[in-house]
């Protein structure tokens, strides 16, 4: 799967680190974790911390996926909203589940505080509405704190306004409690003190074959073996043939981020990240030496526009055109895994082997979440990851799911479209 390697602004302003050598020979451990994302970093450090052998493989170097190219929001929930969620398990299913995201965003909460104080890198996040909807933005406030104890903060379209001047926005709700972080600072300093802790990280080390053996598995790659009782796939979309069931089951998305030159603007006057409440939005934040990073966009298409940083500067002048030109000093793309039931995979397939894998643009949280209860279910026999059995690993269609996806896509940037121009005839007719 490709996934070019522009050089992003977090791999500019992170401090280096030296690639851990690939495996040689022969190695026992308790858990082989396959993948060296955030979801195998924590899944192996959470193992380890409860006493037990883990080898950690990783195809390239620690973060080099998803996990060093994201927005950095960091927050409660999944890649699926939460009505969804309700509409399949419950309510009471998916207050639990959604318990168990919050438990995600704590341990990285906790986890950023105590590796490195320059890893948050601010905090809130507020989502914008696109059209006039107070009572939307109400509703959704009230739900969020009746159903989910989510403490949200309403702000008018004025409010919104004094903080972000662009007419597209109407009413927001602003979460205090998400944050911001530099996610390369973070997986860099947490894969060292992994390590520290007595993690074998191993980069530049794809994992070639799993097979079974006598008490457990076989991992090969290029010049070692790993015997391991457990072993937990992390790959996300990033090899979809070193688990067939799994791989069939994940679907790759591409997405991007730009980065603009320092900007003297005044048109954004917040440090929170914000979000746009549209089926298909754009997320932003201002970060240091007064650069603006923008995020937005999803395709099947796997391989990078050839115009990508015009591309997001027009949908970032389509929300602030007093920015006037800005360069953009960096543009890069990510793949993210999905499943199509927009709900990470996490369970234990039929082999016994595990997978913790399928978050989205969601991650951060549920990364953590997903570790922890990998190790609990391995270390401690504890079967909480079974919540997530409603949302099975199933074929998400080969190509033909991709254009699905793709289609599903374009559709909801239509009816975002359609939405707002609805909005904009009746607040005409009520003028
Ligand atoms: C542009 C972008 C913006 C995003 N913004 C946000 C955000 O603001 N907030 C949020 O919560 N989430 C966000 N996400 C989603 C989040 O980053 C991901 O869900 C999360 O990082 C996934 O982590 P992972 O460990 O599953 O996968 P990855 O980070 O992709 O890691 C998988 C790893 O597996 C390795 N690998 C593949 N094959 C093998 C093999 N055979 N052997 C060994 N290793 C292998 C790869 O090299 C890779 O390093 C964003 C994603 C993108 C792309």
């Amino acid at each position: 799967m490709t996934q070019r390697s522009a050089e992003t602004w977090y791999e500019a302003t992170a401090p280096g680190r030296e690639a851990q050598a690939a495996p040689r020979g022969v190695i026992a451990a308790d858990v082989c974790v396959i993948g060296g994302g955030l979801a195998g970093l924590t899944t192996a450090m959470e193992v380890q911390r409860r006493g037990r052998i883990a080898v950690l493989l990783e195809a390239k170097r620690i973060a080099w996926g998803a996990s060093g190219r994201n927005g950095g929001f960091v927050g409660n929930g999944f890649a699926l909203g939460v009505e969804e969620i309700i509409e399949r398990v419950g309510l009471r299913n998916a207050q639990a589940l959604y318990r168990l995201s919050a438990h995600g965003t704590e341990y990285v909460r906790r986890e950023v505080a105590r590796l490195d104080q320059t890893i948050r890198m601010g905090d809130g996040i507020m989502v914008a509405q696109r059209t006039d909807d107070p009572l939307g933005a109400r509703r959704r406030l009230d739900m969020m704190l009746r159903d989910f104890s989510e403490g949200l903060e309403l702000l008018s379209t004025e409010q919104t306004r004094m903080l972000l001047q662009s007419e597209r926005y109407f009413q927001s709700l602003k979460n205090p409690h998400s944050f911001l972080i530099h996610p390369i600072r973070y997986a860099r300093a947490f894969a060292d003190d992994a390590q520290h802790s007595g993690v074998m990280i191993h980069e530049n080390s794809p994992a070639l074959e799993v097979r079974k053996a006598k008490g457990g598995f076989v991992v090969r790659t290029a010049h070692a073996e790993i015997h391991a009782p457990h072993v937990v796939h992390c790959v996300s979309s990033l090899d979809r043939r070193i688990n067939r069931t799994i791989g069939r089951a994940v679907l790759p998305i591409a997405t991007y981020v730009a980065v603009t030159e320092p900007l003297e603007q005044d048109a954004i006057r917040t440090r929170c990240g914000v979000g746009d409440m549209r089926r298909a939005g754009d997320y932003y934040r201002l970060i240091s030496d007064k650069r603006l990073l923008w995020g937005g966009r999803i395709t099947t298409r796997v391989s990078e526009p050839a115009r990508l940083a015009e591309m997001l500067k027009r949908d970032m002048l389509s929300v602030f055109p007093q920015l006037g030109d800005p360069r953009i000093d960096y543009a890069w793309s990510g793949l993210m895994g999905y499943a199509l039931h927009k709900m990470p995979l996490i369970g234990r397939a039929v082999d016994g082997q595990w997978f913790a894998t399928a978050f989205g643009g969601h991650g951060l949280n549920t990364t953590a979440m997903a570790g922890i209860l990998m190790a609990r279910a391995i270390a401690d026999r504890d079967d909480e990851y079974r919540r997530f059995a409603p949302f099975a690993p199933k074929w998400a269609g080969g190509p033909f799911g991709r254009i699905g996806v793709q289609a599903s896509y374009w559709h909801m940037q239509l009816r975002d479209a359609l939405d707002e121009r609805a909005d904009r005839k009746k607040r005409a007719m009520r003028e």
